[in-house]
């Protein structure tokens, strides 16, 4: 869906990216990083298919992605 621009589920190319926020605990679209520390959280984007309703989710950059894996990929 990131890549093809089409939903998986209903073949629909009418797909909005929805930018990943950091806001307060509770709002925004992110992975928290460190407890109480909501600005060393990593922002995810979200992808929705505007017709059937589908939402993928992915962390768009690497440098991201290996933090997110050194907090929580038990290695
Ligand atoms: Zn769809």
């Amino acid at each position: 869906m990131q890549n093809t621009k089409v939903c998986p589920k209903c073949g629909s190319k009418d797909i909005v990216v929805v930018p990943g926020t950091i806001g307060w605990p509770g709002s925004g679209n992110y992975i928290q990083l460190r407890p109480s520390f909501v600005f060393k959280a990593v922002k995810v984007t979200r992808y929705l298919c505007c017709d059937c309703g589908f939402i993928e989710e992915w962390v768009d950059d690497l440098e991201d992605r290996v933090k997110i894996k050194n907090k929580y990929g038990g290695g």
